[in-house]
């Protein structure tokens, strides 16, 4: 029977192919007794699975290339659960007291914990929860039979580019694993947009869908999916009618991103002789490999929080320094830009003393980004430091979120001054000149785009959060996603008149909001007068095709006119015209 299912796509594209169920190593346990001369046999077994998925993780963090900070951090959790006596000693005694298999012994030790996990009040310490289970299902797959990349067992004639994974969830560990193997799509039951999960998928650059909430309980093994990763449908045993439409999609989507890659090295120019710079975001150092790739000028957003997030402490200069010198080196002389923090709302990290316990109703409208690190002067002063530091290594451009207030920005400019000084006190080299930009989030800081122009070296327009705060739209509430509208009248005049503000004084503006990678909006864009846009690596060579059929010359008088109209269905019409 076909029928399908809707989740959360979080990496486009389409990929055909048979299901492979992640297995649930937990639920597979069965409980025997072992008679007494075979208890110590029991054990030494349980050691060495416990040592063999040390050595594996060990191995992963090792071998694996380019691995995320965050994600050595991961395994580094990993290992210290399987260094903790709570999940080896006491099994150990389980095995010895009730004369249990090792398997039985460690899922009743991970019961017990899980349950005094989920007593914490703090939500970082109960989410910890979901390690232990992680930990414990690698050392069951290990006493199994089945170590670790069990996952991986593909049927017989079946190469893993047709197999797609079904999992409830899967751990950056396992992500990590992924990146070794060439498989079609995966697609999980939890997941929101900015979960781990989704975040690390867009690095692996296959097709998937998170947070289809029970696609493991109603997909079975070996099953046909197409999974349409732009638009988050899954379809499972498909009819041939809708097989071959899809096969013909996929087919000229590949068709069309093979052409695209002979744009990698075309120069970014218009048809009028205009030069636009088209740079990557990132989330991860990881990432720089996909950046250059796709032929990226530049890194124009660094969002440095998905480094640390999901960690407990907040990482010292020196490992903030490290991921940050990788980036830098990675792009080989093409500027960074580097911003700092924007936890708080939906991207909280928690460390010691802050945030406080307070449930926050307008976490989007809260102590969030600059204002946040404002507030936590210590930890401010650890980023930028570290950010001087990598400055010597390349070049780099230091960008602030959420500012709306010109003593934020003068605050943040003694912060910098007053890292600079400490270092030059301890003969420390960096760049003296780091530009400093502003992110133009808040329509106030829009409107009064002055304040900013007078005090900063550049400014990215984050659209993502202009429309949120602009249209009063919760950007992650999936009831109110219909009225989240980029071509909002309200939007392009904010944008428009920080463009045309900015122009004025030379002060170089870019964009680097979901709007920059959007290819409908590349001609609209341009017109506006916008020069640099930064977006998700795997828009770029799409956005620069268009760039190369542009005429500035010409859309420019067109887009003027188009921003005089504020019906949006006249707009709209427009839009479709410029497109052509
Ligand atoms: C934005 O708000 O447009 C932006 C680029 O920042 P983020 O998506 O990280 O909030
Ligand atoms: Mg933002």
């Amino acid at each position: 029977m076909s029928f399908t299912l809707h989740g959360l796509g979080v990496s486009g594209g389409i990929a055909i192919g048979r299901a492979m169920l992640m297995s649930h190593a937990t639920l597979e346990v069965s409980h025997l007794t072992i008679s007494q001369r075979m208890v110590d046999k029991e054990i030494a077994r349980f050691d060495a699975a416990i040592k063999a998925v040390k050595g594996e993780l060990e191995t992963m963090k090792e071998t694996t290339e380019h691995a995320p900070a965050e994600l050595a951090a991961f395994i580094d959790i990993h290992t210290m659960f399987l260094e903790d006596p709570e999940l080896v000693d006491k099994p150990r005694a389980i095995i010895r007291e009730r004369r249990c298999n090792a398997e039985w012994a460690l899922v009743q030790q991970m019961e017990d914990l899980v349950e005094q996990f989920e007593q914490f009040e703090d939500p970082y310490l109960r989410e910890r929860k979901f390690d232990v289970v992680q930990v414990v299902e690698r050392v069951i797959k290990e006493l199994l039979g089945h170590p670790g990349r069990a996952v991986m067992k593909a049927a017989k004639g079946v190469t893993e580019e047709m197999l797609i994974v079904v999992a409830h969830d899967l751990s950056p560990a396992d992500v990590i694993t992924f990146k070794e193997h060439r498989f079609a799509s995966f697609i999980t039951d939890v997941g929101g947009a900015t979960s781990h999960t989704a975040i690390l998928a867009r690095s692996l650059a296959i097709p998937s869908v998170v947070g289809m909430e029970n696609a493991r309980a109603l997909i079975r093994d070996g099953e046909q999916l197409i999974v349409d990763g732009k638009r988050g449908v899954v379809i499972v045993n498909p009819d041939v009618r809708v097989l071959e439409e899809y096969q013909l999609r996929k087919n000229q989507i590949e068709l069309e991103k093979s052409k695209l890659k002979r744009l990698k090295t075309a120069k970014s120019q218009t048809l009028d002789g205009v030069d636009v710079q088209l740079y990557a975001n990132i989330e991860l150092p990881g990432d720089v490999p996909g950046a250059l790739d796709a032929g990226a000028e530049g890194i124009g957003l660094f969002r440095t929080e998905f480094l640390f997030l999901d960690r407990g402490d907040m990482p010292d200069e020196q490992e903030q320094y490290e991921a940050y010198r990788k980036v830098v080196k990675g792009m080989a002389g093409r500027p960074v830009t580097i911003r700092t923090f924007d936890l708080g709302n939906d991207k909280d990290l928690r460390p010691d003393g802050m945030s406080g316990d307070r449930v926050k109703t307008n976490p989007a409208l809260g102590r969030r980004a600059i204002r946040l690190s404002l507030a936590e002067p210590r930890m401010f002063q650890t980023q930028l430091r570290a950010i001087l530091r990598a400055s010597k290594h390349g070049p780099i451009k230091l960008l602030i979120p959420m500012l709306a207030h010109a003593h934020e920005i003068d605050q943040t400019l003694a912060a910098l001054e007053q890292a600079k000084s400490s270092l030059r006190g301890e003969k420390v080299a960096f760049d003296e000149n780091i530009p400093v930009g502003g992110m133009i989030e808040i329509p106030a800081a829009a409107l009064a785009i002055g304040l900013f122009l007078r005090r900063l070296d550049f400014l990215s327009v984050g659209t993502n959060d202009l429309i949120q705060y602009t249209l009063a739209i919760d950007r992650s509430d999936e009831q109110v996603s219909s009225l989240y509208d980029p071509l909002h009248p309200a939007v392009l005049m904010l944008i428009a008149h920080t463009l045309a503000s900015a122009e004025k004084v030379n002060i170089p503006v870019s964009l680097c909001g979901e709007m920059a990678g959007d290819p409908k909006l590349t001609r609209l864009l341009l017109g506006m007068g916008l020069r640099n846009f930064s977006m998700h690596p795997s828009q770029i060579l799409e956005v620069k095709s268009r760039v190369l059929k542009a005429d500035v010359a010409d859309l420019a008088p067109t887009v003027r006119r188009m921003l005089r109209l504020d019906e949006p269905g006249k707009l709209q019409e427009a839009l479709e015209k410029l497109n052509g």
